[in-house]
């Protein structure tokens, strides 16, 4: 197949671009590179069956030739980044997202969208079912994001029942892996780096509130299990093993050997109290589940991370 992956130098994006090039198929990959990095793709940049173009998809474009698949992955995903650039993010969730879908439906190729947990909000459910229709503020800080994606499935979703548009959403939770940016502010990249560095531990609040942590092997194979499915309706991807952000803390520290002190920090305004993904569909549907446990997944996400170019590292820890 022909395949066109908007955030293909971003985390995620380039895991599954490596994917489906070993795989066989055409890959066309779309960038804006507002928070996608070159140095993500490098492995593919002289693969003759893949093609990075820089492009904004929130802004008009043409894409000559047939595509089959439409993956649109596009959209800065760190609370950090998107609070940098709200309009930016709300704009590629919404022009950005019909620009996709009117390509695919171009050529009647199929869409995938990913969209997040961020959908729920600060979750009155738990664990979050995708039947629940989420508790999001709308005008706070966060809400560029959310809203962005819950808008993007909504669009998603008109387009099916309006053109018979065959389309898949995914819900992403919380993911971690090599080419997380080290400076990208998510708890992963920052408790690693922090931990490497012998800084202190930066934990918002009182470390209370939970996260489930999905590695990045996983979630690329739940979202190719999901491009093959006919399933129209949001599926959850994540990892259900939940845990505070206190132990992931102490989980940091144990595994970098690091002495690092941990420190509180005020609460980010919005910020879930909780998270933890019912992926009973996505096991009945796609017979797919996690299959990296957090210590093997955070054992070559931490050697990822001593490895990058990291200009102020003092040395390694004890
Ligand atoms: N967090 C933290 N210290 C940090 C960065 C994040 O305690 O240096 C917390 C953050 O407040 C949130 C959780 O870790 O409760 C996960 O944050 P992240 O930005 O990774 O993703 P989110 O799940 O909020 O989108």
């Amino acid at each position: 197949m022909r395949i066109v992956v908007s955030g293909a130098a971003g985390f995620i994006g380039s895991h599954l671009c490596d994917r489906l090039v070993a795989e066989g198929h055409t890959v066309v990959g779309l960038d804006s590179f507002i928070t996608g990095r070159r140095e993500n793709i490098a492995q593919l940049a002289d693969h003759p069956r893949f093609q990075l173009l820089q492009q904004d998809v929130s802004q008009p474009f043409e894409l000559p030739g047939p595509v089959d698949y439409v993956l649109h992955l596009a959209s800065p995903a760190s609370p950090k980044d998107y609070l940098e650039h709200p309009i930016a993010t709300l704009d590629t969730g919404s022009l950005g997202t019909r620009r996709m879908l009117e390509l695919a439906l171009r050529d009647r190729a199929r869409f995938l969208l990913t969209s997040t947990s961020e959908c729920y909000g600060d979750p009155l459910e738990h664990p979050q079912k995708e039947t629940y229709w989420g508790n999001v503020n709308p005008v706070g800080p966060r809400s560029c994001y959310d809203e962005s994606k819950r808008f993007a499935e909504a669009l998603t979703m008109a387009y099916h029942r309006v053109h018979g548009l065959e389309t898949n959403i995914a819900r992403i939770f919380n993911t971690y892996g090599p080419r997380m940016q080290l400076d990208d502010g998510r708890v992963v990249p920052a408790f690693i780096d922090q931990a490497l560095r012998g800084d202190p531990l930066t934990v918002y609040g009182n470390g209370s509130q939970t996260r489930s942590f999905c590695y990045v092997s996983d979630l690329v194979e739940g979202l190719c299990r999901l491009m093959d499915s006919g399933e129209r309706y949001p599926v959850n991807l994540g990892n259900p093993r939940e845990m505070t952000i206190r132990e992931f803390a102490e989980q940091i520290r144990r595994m970098t050997g690091s002495r690092s002190p941990v420190i509180f920090r005020e609460l980010p305004e919005d910020d879930p109290r909780q998270r933890r993904p019912d992926i009973s569909k996505a096991r009945r549907l796609l017979g797919w589940e996690p299959k990296v446990g957090l210590e093997e997944g955070l054992r070559m996400t931490i050697e990822y991370f001593r490895n990058a170019p990291r200009p102020a590292y003092t040395g390694s820890p004890s």
